[in-house]
């Protein structure tokens, strides 16, 4: 039987697994979907975030990483690298 919280409790321990400290984290598929959006937050970790959640129950806000399979996936470049400019 599913609990009421499990989803919820799902995504508190993704979120949790996929800051990456101290080093860059592998988001595996998410980091060539056109869905995922990488956010920061001001002690420098970094998020990365399903569009796809946002209407579809199914997935998660918060993905464990690395995905390595997902049938939402969508090529293209994640939102927040589209404009980064090379260093
Ligand atoms: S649809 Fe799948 S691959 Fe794309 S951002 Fe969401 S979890 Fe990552």
């Amino acid at each position: 039987m599913r609990h009421a919280g499990s989803a919820e409790s799902l995504e508190r321990r993704s979120r949790a697994a996929l800051v990456n400290e101290p080093g860059p984290v592998d988001a595996g598929l998410c980091e060539r979907c056109a869905l995922a959006v990488v956010q920061s937050n001001r002690r420098g970790s970094v998020f990365w975030r399903c569009r796809r959640a946002e209407t579809e129950p199914r997935f998660l806000r918060y993905p464990p990483l690395p995905v390595v399979r997902c049938d939402g996936f969508e090529e293209g470049v994640p939102s927040s690298l589209r404009h980064e400019e090379p260093p």
